[in-house]
């Protein structure tokens, strides 16, 4: 089912400038991001036509979005949305009624409407960045109050938290040592304060735009997320369930024992595999390699960056420096040292290195 001029949904996109092909091609990334593949598209466009007439009758769907100690970088990387984009989701789904960056105003008069939509409780919190709790919570202060207070206040009557980006997640790089922010993830933290809503956790440095979104459509038009449809670091399972190594193009030169082992290399624009760069594929589950970044463009590792793990980062482990060793000159494959000379890379061993690395 495709939206068309006169259904609610179709005449919204259209008084926007988005074409039903636009439309198809949102609920394609839904439905791949949901795990029931682009097949599903004209099956997330119905129950996205029926919900909407529905959200369109009882209004928007409010949503509050804080921001923690953090770059932007997630707030940023959503903005950049491929079309239908940004506009229409907060326009014709959602109600953004506080963001710090995204917001038109500023100061009294935002922090009066955020008030409002607490007091009215029934909305989304999407939290970006650590919580930090050094100096009983002034390591960061926003509107002249410790970011933690707004975190409390906001989460106690939220219908759901949605932990977006690794910061959020567990406390990313800010929780680094040696952590003297007392930096924590979101989840962690509004467990110590025994408050109960629960978290959603949408890990990435920044979080992919398109795994937000599909949460959001799930969350507020296609009836919730049950519990068991999240894993037990609380990530959606059709966005965590796999390894970037499972959807990766270079797997088949893996599979083959065909390595890249300088950046840049003929080897890497060739395809060849990045394991042997520190490529953290195999270790780390996300969707990758199938939503892709950049209005779908690219991502890491088809650009030639060996995946350092941003999903799966654990900030109190070692670096990813440390836990690459190929990029500091030591042996990850276990493969002659001349080989990191910057010699021409041979085919090696094909087949000799199958399926390697644990699948956490
Ligand atoms: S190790 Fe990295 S580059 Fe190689 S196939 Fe796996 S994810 Fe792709
Ligand atoms: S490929 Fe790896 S480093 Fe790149 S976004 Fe995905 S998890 Fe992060």
């Amino acid at each position: 089912m495709e939206p068309t001029a006169g259904t609610m949904l179709g005449d919204a996109l259209e008084a926007r400038g988005y074409t039903p092909r636009a439309f198809m091609d949102l609920c394609a990334t839904v439905a791949e991001a949901s795990g029931v593949g682009e097949l599903g598209a004209p099956r997330v466009a119905a129950a996205l036509e029926a919900a909407y007439g529905r959200l369109r009758t009882g209004g928007l769907y409010p949503v509050v979005w804080l921001e923690g100690a953090s770059c932007s970088g997630c707030t940023e990387s959503f903005a950049q949305l491929a079309p239908p984009g940004i506009a229409a989701v907060i326009l014709e789904m959602l109600s953004l009624d506080y963001s710090d960056m995204l917001a038109a105003g500023a100061g009294s008069s935002v922090e009066a409407a955020k008030e409002r939509t607490i007091a009215a409780g029934g909305y989304l919190l999407i939290y970006e960045g650590a919580v930090t709790q050094a100096f009983e919570g002034h390591s960061l202060r926003v509107a002249d109050a410790p970011g933690i207070d707004h975190l409390d206040g906001a989460a106690r009557r939220a219908q759901a938290v949605i932990a977006l980006g690794s910061c959020a997640v567990n406390g990313g790089w800010m929780a680094a040592p040696p952590n003297a922010a007392r930096a924590v993830g979101v989840q962690e933290y509004l467990a110590a304060r025994d408050i109960g809503v629960p978290v959603v956790n949408i890990p990435g440095c920044p979080a992919n735009p398109e795994w937000l979104l599909s949460v959001l459509v799930r969350l507020t038009l296609l009836g919730g997320l049950s519990a068991t449809a999240l894993d037990t670091g609380g990530r959606p399972r059709n966005l965590f369930g796999d390894t970037v190594h499972d959807n990766c193009a270079r797997r088949r030169c893996f599979e083959e024992g065909r390595f890249a082992f300088a950046p840049g290399s003929a080897e890497a624009a060739e395809g060849y595999c990045l394991y042997a760069l520190g490529c953290r594929g195999p270790q780390t589950k996300a969707l990758c390699g199938i939503t892709l970044w950049n209005n779908r463009r690219s991502w890491c590792v088809y650009a030639g960056g060996p995946c350092i793990g941003c999903c799966d980062s654990d900030p109190a482990g070692p670096s990813w420096f440390a836990r690459n060793k190929a990029v500091n000159g030591a042996d990850r494959l276990a493969l002659p040292a001349e080989l990191y000379a910057g010699e021409p890379t041979p085919l090696i061993r094909p087949g000799a290195v199958r399926s390697f690395g644990p699948r956490r």
